[in-house]
């Protein structure tokens, strides 16, 4: 569906943040890809509410990586497509992010 799309029909990349990204990415469920006894690696991901790419955001959590801080419950999750979004370079989606909650 997505891979046809000509390059000059791609959205523009776009920081303005929307509630509506938010929401959609918040519902998404992490899932856990490793686990070690004192690692445990989990991914976002799915189809960017914008732009309609694939996004996904890994983080690794884990006792000694010292990322014990107020702050830590939450995440800035990204988009991060394959597809440039001019006039950002390829790799940097398409703007969207929020903070979304690591659980
Ligand atoms: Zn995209
Ligand atoms: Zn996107």
């Amino acid at each position: 569906m997505a891979e046809n799309i000509p390059e000059d029909s791609v959205l523009l990349y776009d920081e303005t943040p929307d509630e509506n990204w938010e929401k959609a990415v918040r519902k998404w469920r992490w899932k856990i890809i490793s686990r070690t006894s004192e690692y445990t690696t989990k991914r976002l991901e799915g189809i960017c509410p914008r732009c309609k790419h694939q996004m996904s955001v890994e983080v690794t959590e884990g006792f000694g990586l010292g990322l014990i801080t107020s702050d830590s419950l939450s995440l800035d999750v990204k988009c991060n497509c394959s597809i440039a979004h001019p006039p950002a370079e390829k790799g940097q989606g398409c703007g969207q992010k929020a903070k979304i909650l690591k659980f």
